[in-house]
Protein backbone atom coordinates (compact mmCIF):
# COMPACT_ATOMS: atom_id res chain seq x y z
CA UNK A 1 0.00 0.00 0.00
CA UNK A 2 1.26 3.98 -1.09
CA UNK A 3 1.40 5.72 2.09
CA UNK A 4 -0.03 9.08 2.24
CA UNK A 5 2.84 11.84 1.21
CA UNK A 6 3.00 14.76 3.31
CA UNK A 7 4.55 18.21 2.34
CA UNK A 8 5.07 20.55 5.16
CA UNK A 9 5.85 19.14 8.69
CA UNK A 10 3.93 18.86 11.81
CA UNK A 11 5.46 19.99 15.25
CA UNK A 12 5.67 16.85 17.41
CA UNK A 13 5.85 17.74 21.08
CA UNK A 14 6.01 14.44 23.00
CA UNK A 15 5.46 14.21 26.57
CA UNK A 16 5.56 12.08 29.94
CA UNK A 17 4.28 9.22 31.72
CA UNK A 18 1.27 6.91 30.71
CA UNK A 19 0.93 9.24 27.68
CA UNK A 20 3.95 9.45 26.22
CA UNK A 21 4.02 5.70 26.36
CA UNK A 22 0.65 5.66 24.20
CA UNK A 23 1.83 8.13 22.04
CA UNK A 24 4.38 5.61 20.57
CA UNK A 25 1.56 2.89 20.40
CA UNK A 26 -0.82 5.42 18.58
CA UNK A 27 1.83 6.63 16.19
CA UNK A 28 3.36 3.06 15.48
CA UNK A 29 -0.01 1.02 14.99
CA UNK A 30 -2.58 3.78 13.66
CA UNK A 31 -0.63 6.68 11.65
CA UNK A 32 2.97 5.28 10.50
CA UNK A 33 1.37 2.42 8.53
CA UNK A 34 -0.27 4.58 6.77
CA UNK A 35 1.32 7.92 6.73
CA UNK A 36 4.58 9.26 5.70
CA UNK A 37 4.63 11.12 8.83
CA UNK A 38 7.05 14.30 8.78
CA UNK A 39 7.22 16.38 12.23
CA UNK A 40 9.71 18.00 13.50
CA UNK A 41 10.15 16.50 17.01
CA UNK A 42 10.54 18.22 20.12
CA UNK A 43 11.21 15.98 23.23
CA UNK A 44 9.25 17.86 25.37
CA UNK A 45 9.44 15.12 28.58
CA UNK A 46 10.43 16.55 31.72
CA UNK A 47 14.10 14.59 31.96
CA UNK A 48 14.76 16.50 28.45
CA UNK A 49 12.97 19.72 29.51
CA UNK A 50 15.43 19.42 32.53
CA UNK A 51 18.45 18.90 30.47
CA UNK A 52 18.17 21.62 28.18
CA UNK A 53 17.04 24.59 30.76
CA UNK A 54 13.62 24.37 29.09
CA UNK A 55 14.69 25.49 26.33
CA UNK A 56 13.08 22.60 24.10
CA UNK A 57 9.57 24.03 25.49
CA UNK A 58 10.58 27.74 23.88
CA UNK A 59 12.32 26.03 20.51
CA UNK A 60 8.53 24.07 20.12
CA UNK A 61 6.49 27.24 20.43
CA UNK A 62 8.79 29.01 18.23
CA UNK A 63 8.74 25.84 15.88
CA UNK A 64 5.00 26.41 15.86
CA UNK A 65 5.17 29.65 15.26
CA UNK A 66 7.04 28.65 11.91
CA UNK A 67 5.05 25.57 10.59
CA UNK A 68 1.46 27.15 11.90
CA UNK A 69 0.35 23.32 13.03
CA UNK A 70 1.35 21.11 16.43
CA UNK A 71 0.63 18.02 18.24
CA UNK A 72 1.23 17.42 21.77
CA UNK A 73 1.70 14.81 24.56
CA UNK A 74 0.61 15.43 27.83
CA UNK A 75 3.13 16.72 30.16
CA UNK A 76 4.13 17.05 33.86
CA UNK A 77 3.82 20.09 35.43
CA UNK A 78 6.59 20.15 37.76
CA UNK A 79 5.67 20.91 42.07
CA UNK A 80 7.77 19.78 44.57
CA UNK A 81 7.29 15.94 44.38
CA UNK A 82 8.76 16.15 40.71
CA UNK A 83 11.50 17.94 41.63
CA UNK A 84 12.33 15.39 44.02
CA UNK A 85 11.12 12.72 41.70
CA UNK A 86 13.04 13.58 38.81
CA UNK A 87 16.05 15.37 40.59
CA UNK A 88 15.37 18.34 38.46
CA UNK A 89 17.64 21.74 38.54
CA UNK A 90 14.35 23.75 39.13
CA UNK A 91 10.64 23.74 39.51
CA UNK A 92 10.13 24.13 35.81
CA UNK A 93 7.18 26.12 34.43
CA UNK A 94 4.19 24.41 33.18
CA UNK A 95 4.75 24.02 29.31
CA UNK A 96 1.07 24.49 28.28
CA UNK A 97 1.90 27.98 30.04
CA UNK A 98 4.99 28.58 28.22
CA UNK A 99 3.34 27.72 24.99
CA UNK A 100 0.48 29.70 25.72
CA UNK A 101 2.07 32.58 26.88
CA UNK A 102 4.51 32.76 23.39
CA UNK A 103 1.69 31.48 20.91
CA UNK A 104 -1.06 34.34 22.72
CA UNK A 105 -4.23 32.08 22.17
CA UNK A 106 -7.73 30.63 23.13
CA UNK A 107 -8.61 27.00 24.68
CA UNK A 108 -10.95 25.21 22.86
CA UNK A 109 -12.09 21.70 24.17
CA UNK A 110 -15.08 20.23 22.71
CA UNK A 111 -16.63 16.64 23.68
CA UNK A 112 -16.39 13.13 21.46
CA UNK A 113 -19.57 12.46 21.35
CA UNK A 114 -20.11 8.74 20.87
CA UNK A 115 -23.80 6.21 20.71
CA UNK A 116 -23.07 4.42 24.04
CA UNK A 117 -21.71 7.29 26.15
CA UNK A 118 -24.77 9.77 26.40
CA UNK A 119 -24.71 12.98 28.03
CA UNK A 120 -26.23 13.60 31.67
CA UNK A 121 -28.21 16.51 29.90
CA UNK A 122 -30.36 14.54 27.98
CA UNK A 123 -31.90 17.44 25.36
CA UNK A 124 -27.66 17.76 24.28
CA UNK A 125 -27.47 16.50 20.96
CA UNK A 126 -23.90 18.08 19.72
CA UNK A 127 -20.97 19.07 21.38
CA UNK A 128 -20.42 22.32 23.04
CA UNK A 129 -17.24 23.82 22.87
CA UNK A 130 -15.84 25.66 25.41
CA UNK A 131 -13.53 28.87 24.40
CA UNK A 132 -11.53 29.74 27.74
CA UNK A 133 -9.73 32.95 27.60
CA UNK A 134 -6.35 31.75 28.82
CA UNK A 135 -4.94 35.06 30.43
CA UNK A 136 -5.09 37.20 33.41
CA UNK A 137 -8.24 38.04 36.03
CA UNK A 138 -7.90 35.98 39.01
CA UNK A 139 -4.78 33.97 37.85
CA UNK A 140 -2.59 37.02 37.80
CA UNK A 141 -4.17 38.54 40.79
CA UNK A 142 -2.71 40.44 43.85
CA UNK A 143 -4.52 40.04 47.08
CA UNK A 144 -3.99 41.58 51.10
CA UNK A 145 -5.15 39.87 53.36
CA UNK A 146 -6.56 42.64 55.72
CA UNK A 147 -5.94 42.27 59.33
CA UNK A 148 -7.81 45.34 60.95
CA UNK A 149 -10.07 49.00 60.58
CA UNK A 150 -8.32 51.21 57.86
CA UNK A 151 -9.19 52.68 54.20
CA UNK A 152 -8.76 50.24 50.97
CA UNK A 153 -8.15 51.97 47.87
CA UNK A 154 -7.54 51.31 43.87
CA UNK A 155 -4.87 53.86 42.58
CA UNK A 156 -3.52 53.96 38.96
CA UNK A 157 -0.34 56.01 38.38
CA UNK A 158 -0.24 57.22 34.32
CA UNK A 159 3.23 57.63 32.70
CA UNK A 160 2.75 61.02 33.58
CA UNK A 161 2.24 61.14 37.01
CA UNK A 162 -1.78 61.93 36.78
CA UNK A 163 -3.61 59.37 39.16
CA UNK A 164 -6.96 57.93 39.39
CA UNK A 165 -8.24 57.19 42.67
CA UNK A 166 -11.42 54.82 44.11
CA UNK A 167 -12.21 53.84 47.51
CA UNK A 168 -12.36 50.08 47.48
CA UNK A 169 -13.99 49.87 51.03
CA UNK A 170 -13.45 51.70 54.44
CA UNK A 171 -13.05 48.50 56.67
CA UNK A 172 -13.84 48.33 60.44
CA UNK A 173 -12.56 45.79 61.10
CA UNK A 174 -10.49 42.30 59.31
CA UNK A 175 -11.46 40.86 56.29
CA UNK A 176 -10.20 40.68 52.41
CA UNK A 177 -9.00 42.18 49.61
CA UNK A 178 -7.94 41.83 45.85
CA UNK A 179 -6.63 43.21 42.57
CA UNK A 180 -7.06 41.64 38.86
CA UNK A 181 -6.32 43.14 35.83
CA UNK A 182 -6.44 42.38 32.06
CA UNK A 183 -5.59 44.07 29.14
CA UNK A 184 -7.01 45.49 25.93
CA UNK A 185 -4.81 43.41 23.80
CA UNK A 186 -5.42 39.88 25.14
CA UNK A 187 -9.23 40.39 25.18
CA UNK A 188 -8.88 41.70 21.37
CA UNK A 189 -7.06 38.42 20.87
CA UNK A 190 -9.16 36.57 22.78
CA UNK A 191 -12.50 37.40 20.54
CA UNK A 192 -10.62 37.37 17.69
CA UNK A 193 -9.50 33.89 18.23
CA UNK A 194 -13.28 32.86 19.22
CA UNK A 195 -14.79 34.75 16.22
CA UNK A 196 -11.93 32.87 13.43
CA UNK A 197 -12.64 29.62 15.07
CA UNK A 198 -16.54 30.30 14.85
CA UNK A 199 -15.90 30.52 11.22
CA UNK A 200 -13.25 27.71 10.39
CA UNK A 201 -16.15 25.55 12.79
CA UNK A 202 -18.98 27.21 11.12
CA UNK A 203 -20.61 27.00 14.15
CA UNK A 204 -22.73 29.60 16.19
CA UNK A 205 -20.53 31.99 19.19
CA UNK A 206 -21.89 32.83 22.70
CA UNK A 207 -20.24 34.48 24.81
CA UNK A 208 -21.38 35.82 28.77
CA UNK A 209 -20.05 37.62 31.19
CA UNK A 210 -21.60 39.93 34.37
CA UNK A 211 -21.62 43.24 32.73
CA UNK A 212 -24.45 44.47 34.77
CA UNK A 213 -22.69 43.50 38.04
CA UNK A 214 -19.02 44.47 36.37
CA UNK A 215 -19.93 47.91 34.76
CA UNK A 216 -16.43 48.68 33.73
CA UNK A 217 -14.36 45.16 34.05
CA UNK A 218 -16.85 43.28 32.49
CA UNK A 219 -18.51 45.13 30.58
CA UNK A 220 -14.96 46.05 28.56
CA UNK A 221 -15.09 42.65 27.41
CA UNK A 222 -18.12 42.70 26.20
CA UNK A 223 -17.47 45.78 24.08
CA UNK A 224 -14.27 44.97 22.44
CA UNK A 225 -16.44 41.91 21.37
CA UNK A 226 -19.07 43.87 20.06
CA UNK A 227 -16.94 46.45 18.25
CA UNK A 228 -14.65 44.16 16.41
CA UNK A 229 -18.06 42.04 15.39
CA UNK A 230 -19.38 45.03 13.99
CA UNK A 231 -16.43 45.97 12.30
CA UNK A 232 -14.46 42.76 11.06
CA UNK A 233 -16.76 39.77 11.23
CA UNK A 234 -20.49 40.58 10.75
CA UNK A 235 -20.47 40.21 7.47
CA UNK A 236 -18.51 37.02 7.27
CA UNK A 237 -20.82 35.53 9.98
CA UNK A 238 -23.87 36.49 7.66
CA UNK A 239 -22.08 34.74 4.63
CA UNK A 240 -21.30 31.87 6.35
CA UNK A 241 -24.94 31.59 8.03
CA UNK A 242 -23.89 31.74 11.99
CA UNK A 243 -24.85 34.18 14.72
CA UNK A 244 -22.41 35.95 17.06
CA UNK A 245 -24.55 36.54 20.74
CA UNK A 246 -24.02 37.82 24.25
CA UNK A 247 -25.76 37.35 27.02
CA UNK A 248 -25.28 37.65 30.89
CA UNK A 249 -23.76 34.71 32.02
CA UNK A 250 -26.69 33.56 34.71
CA UNK A 251 -28.87 33.14 31.67
CA UNK A 252 -26.20 31.80 29.51
CA UNK A 253 -26.05 28.80 32.09
CA UNK A 254 -29.94 28.54 32.03
CA UNK A 255 -29.38 28.41 28.07
CA UNK A 256 -26.57 26.21 27.61
CA UNK A 257 -28.70 23.25 29.79
CA UNK A 258 -31.65 24.08 27.82
CA UNK A 259 -29.76 23.78 23.99
CA UNK A 260 -29.51 20.96 22.07
CA UNK A 261 -25.65 21.93 21.73
CA UNK A 262 -23.53 22.57 18.27
CA UNK A 263 -21.77 26.04 19.64
CA UNK A 264 -19.30 27.72 20.84
CA UNK A 265 -19.29 29.41 24.31
CA UNK A 266 -16.67 31.79 24.90
CA UNK A 267 -15.88 32.64 28.84
CA UNK A 268 -13.03 34.73 30.45
CA UNK A 269 -10.47 33.03 32.09
CA UNK A 270 -12.43 31.67 35.49
CA UNK A 271 -15.91 30.69 34.00
CA UNK A 272 -14.25 28.72 31.13
CA UNK A 273 -12.50 26.90 33.89
CA UNK A 274 -14.99 26.17 35.84
CA UNK A 275 -17.90 25.22 33.03
CA UNK A 276 -15.04 23.27 30.85
CA UNK A 277 -15.30 20.57 33.73
CA UNK A 278 -18.85 20.96 34.47
CA UNK A 279 -19.58 20.37 30.51
CA UNK A 280 -16.67 17.64 30.07
CA UNK A 281 -18.23 15.44 32.72
CA UNK A 282 -21.61 16.31 31.95
CA UNK A 283 -20.61 14.69 28.52
CA UNK A 284 -19.55 11.79 29.96
CA UNK A 285 -15.49 11.67 30.21
CA UNK A 286 -12.56 13.96 30.05
CA UNK A 287 -10.33 11.50 28.68
CA UNK A 288 -12.83 12.10 25.60
CA UNK A 289 -12.58 15.69 25.53
CA UNK A 290 -10.13 17.48 22.39
CA UNK A 291 -8.51 20.33 22.96
CA UNK A 292 -7.06 23.07 20.69
CA UNK A 293 -4.94 26.11 21.44
CA UNK A 294 -6.12 28.93 18.70
CA UNK A 295 -3.32 31.86 18.10
CA UNK A 296 -4.76 35.28 16.82
CA UNK A 297 -2.67 34.77 14.22
CA UNK A 298 -3.83 31.14 12.95
CA UNK A 299 -1.62 28.82 14.61
CA UNK A 300 -2.86 25.55 15.90
CA UNK A 301 -1.60 23.43 18.43
CA UNK A 302 -3.79 20.27 19.32
CA UNK A 303 -3.49 18.01 22.79
CA UNK A 304 -5.87 15.95 24.72
CA UNK A 305 -7.41 17.44 27.59
CA UNK A 306 -6.49 15.62 30.61
CA UNK A 307 -3.51 14.62 32.00
CA UNK A 308 -0.26 12.26 32.01
CA UNK A 309 -2.46 9.57 33.79
CA UNK A 310 0.51 8.87 36.10
CA UNK A 311 -1.44 6.36 38.28
CA UNK A 312 -1.42 4.14 35.02
CA UNK A 313 1.82 4.70 34.26
CA UNK A 314 3.33 3.41 37.43
CA UNK A 315 1.31 -0.05 37.32
CA UNK A 316 2.43 -0.40 34.04
CA UNK A 317 6.16 -0.07 35.13
CA UNK A 318 5.08 -2.50 37.37
CA UNK A 319 4.14 -5.00 34.56
CA UNK A 320 0.70 -4.51 35.61
CA UNK A 321 -2.33 -4.30 33.04
CA UNK A 322 -3.62 -0.99 32.48
CA UNK A 323 -6.86 0.62 30.42
CA UNK A 324 -6.24 3.88 29.48
CA UNK A 325 -8.23 5.53 26.81
CA UNK A 326 -6.11 7.15 23.94
CA UNK A 327 -8.88 8.80 21.90
CA UNK A 328 -8.06 12.31 22.84
CA UNK A 329 -4.28 11.65 22.07
CA UNK A 330 -5.40 10.22 18.51
CA UNK A 331 -8.24 13.14 18.08
CA UNK A 332 -5.16 15.51 19.05
CA UNK A 333 -3.24 13.76 16.27
CA UNK A 334 -5.81 13.56 13.54
CA UNK A 335 -6.46 17.56 14.36
CA UNK A 336 -3.31 18.33 13.90
CA UNK A 337 -3.11 16.05 10.50
CA UNK A 338 -6.41 17.61 9.20
CA UNK A 339 -5.50 21.35 9.72
CA UNK A 340 -1.94 20.30 7.78
CA UNK A 341 -3.67 18.74 5.24
CA UNK A 342 -6.28 21.68 5.33
CA UNK A 343 -3.09 24.06 4.69
CA UNK A 344 -1.06 22.30 2.39
CA UNK A 345 -4.23 21.17 0.20
CA UNK A 346 -3.81 17.56 1.11
CA UNK A 347 -7.04 15.60 0.81
CA UNK A 348 -6.12 12.44 1.33
CA UNK A 349 -4.56 13.31 4.89
CA UNK A 350 -7.41 15.19 5.61
CA UNK A 351 -9.58 11.86 4.67
CA UNK A 352 -7.06 9.63 6.20
CA UNK A 353 -7.94 11.78 9.93
CA UNK A 354 -11.52 11.65 9.13
CA UNK A 355 -11.44 7.94 9.12
CA UNK A 356 -8.94 7.48 11.88
CA UNK A 357 -11.71 9.77 13.75
CA UNK A 358 -14.56 7.38 12.59
CA UNK A 359 -12.32 3.99 13.67
CA UNK A 360 -12.11 5.04 17.41
CA UNK A 361 -16.04 6.12 17.38
CA UNK A 362 -16.98 2.57 15.78
CA UNK A 363 -14.71 0.29 18.16
CA UNK A 364 -16.63 2.00 20.82
CA UNK A 365 -19.86 1.52 19.33
CA UNK A 366 -18.71 -1.88 19.10
CA UNK A 367 -18.64 -2.44 22.61
CA UNK A 368 -14.79 -2.30 22.56
CA UNK A 369 -13.68 0.42 25.39
CA UNK A 370 -11.30 1.08 27.74
CA UNK A 371 -12.18 0.50 31.54
CA UNK A 372 -13.46 3.81 32.39
CA UNK A 373 -15.73 3.94 29.41
CA UNK A 374 -17.13 0.76 29.97
CA UNK A 375 -18.52 2.15 33.65
CA UNK A 376 -20.36 4.68 31.90
CA UNK A 377 -21.90 2.87 28.74
CA UNK A 378 -25.13 1.83 27.87
CA UNK A 379 -24.03 -0.62 25.81
CA UNK A 380 -24.99 -3.84 26.84
CA UNK A 381 -21.73 -6.53 28.23
CA UNK A 382 -18.75 -4.17 26.69
CA UNK A 383 -15.77 -5.78 26.14
CA UNK A 384 -13.18 -3.95 28.00
CA UNK A 385 -9.57 -3.63 27.03
CA UNK A 386 -6.39 -3.23 28.11
CA UNK A 387 -4.34 0.38 26.79
CA UNK A 388 -2.84 -1.67 23.46
CA UNK A 389 -5.78 -3.93 22.82
CA UNK A 390 -8.11 -0.99 22.80
CA UNK A 391 -5.36 0.75 20.05
CA UNK A 392 -5.30 -2.91 18.25
CA UNK A 393 -9.07 -2.90 17.94
CA UNK A 394 -8.85 1.17 16.72
CA UNK A 395 -6.47 -0.44 13.88
CA UNK A 396 -8.95 -3.05 13.19
CA UNK A 397 -11.67 -0.58 12.52
CA UNK A 398 -9.40 1.82 10.47
CA UNK A 399 -8.45 -1.08 8.07
CA UNK A 400 -11.71 -1.99 7.19
CA UNK A 401 -12.87 2.00 6.50
CA UNK A 402 -9.60 2.33 4.12
P1 LIG B 1 -4.71 12.99 34.86
O1 LIG B 1 -3.46 12.54 34.23
O2 LIG B 1 -5.69 13.69 34.00
O3 LIG B 1 -5.39 11.72 35.53
C1 LIG B 1 -6.31 11.76 36.62
C2 LIG B 1 -7.15 10.50 36.64
O4 LIG B 1 -8.16 10.60 35.64
C3 LIG B 1 -6.37 9.23 36.28
O5 LIG B 1 -5.73 8.70 37.39
C4 LIG B 1 -7.47 8.36 35.72
O6 LIG B 1 -8.30 7.84 36.73
C5 LIG B 1 -8.31 9.37 34.96
N1 LIG B 1 -7.83 9.54 33.57
C6 LIG B 1 -7.34 10.68 33.00
N2 LIG B 1 -7.06 10.46 31.71
C7 LIG B 1 -7.37 9.16 31.45
C8 LIG B 1 -7.29 8.35 30.29
N3 LIG B 1 -6.83 8.83 29.13
N4 LIG B 1 -7.70 7.08 30.37
C9 LIG B 1 -8.17 6.57 31.53
N5 LIG B 1 -8.27 7.30 32.67
C10 LIG B 1 -7.88 8.58 32.63
O7 LIG B 1 -4.40 13.96 36.08
P2 LIG B 1 -3.35 13.85 37.28
O8 LIG B 1 -3.07 12.42 37.61
O9 LIG B 1 -3.88 14.75 38.28
O10 LIG B 1 -2.03 14.49 36.71
C11 LIG B 1 -0.92 13.75 36.24
C12 LIG B 1 0.08 14.71 35.64
O11 LIG B 1 -0.48 15.30 34.49
C13 LIG B 1 0.49 15.85 36.56
O12 LIG B 1 1.91 15.88 36.68
C14 LIG B 1 -0.01 17.11 35.87
O13 LIG B 1 0.93 18.15 35.98
C15 LIG B 1 -0.13 16.67 34.43
N6 LIG B 1 -1.18 17.36 33.65
C16 LIG B 1 -0.84 17.71 32.38
C17 LIG B 1 -1.77 18.28 31.55
C18 LIG B 1 -1.37 18.63 30.15
O14 LIG B 1 -0.23 18.46 29.77
N7 LIG B 1 -2.28 19.12 29.33
C19 LIG B 1 -3.08 18.50 32.01
C20 LIG B 1 -3.40 18.12 33.31
C21 LIG B 1 -2.44 17.54 34.12
P3 LIG B 1 -8.08 6.41 37.43
O15 LIG B 1 -6.71 6.48 38.04
O16 LIG B 1 -9.18 6.38 38.42
O17 LIG B 1 -8.16 5.35 36.36
MG1 LIG C 1 -9.62 23.58 36.04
Amino acid sequence: MNKIQMTTPIVEMDGDEMTRIIWKAIKDELICPYVDLKTEYYDLGLENRNNTDDKVTFDSANATKKYGVAVKCATITPNAARVEEYKLKEMWKSPNGTIRAILDGTVFRAPILVKGIEPFVKNWKKPITIARHAYGDVYKNVEIKVPGAGKAELVFTGEDGKEIRETIHDFKGSGIIQGIHNTDKSITSFAKSCFNYALDTKQDLWFSTKDTISKKYDHNFKDIFADLYEKEYKARFEEAGIEYFYTLIDDAVARVIRSEGGYIWACKNYDGDVMSDMVATAFGDLAMMTSVLVSPDGNYEYEAAHGTVQRHYYKHLNGEETSTNSIATIYAWTGALRKRGELDGNAELMTFADKLDKACINTIEDGEMTGSLAKLTTIPNPKVLNTFDFIKAIRNHLDELL
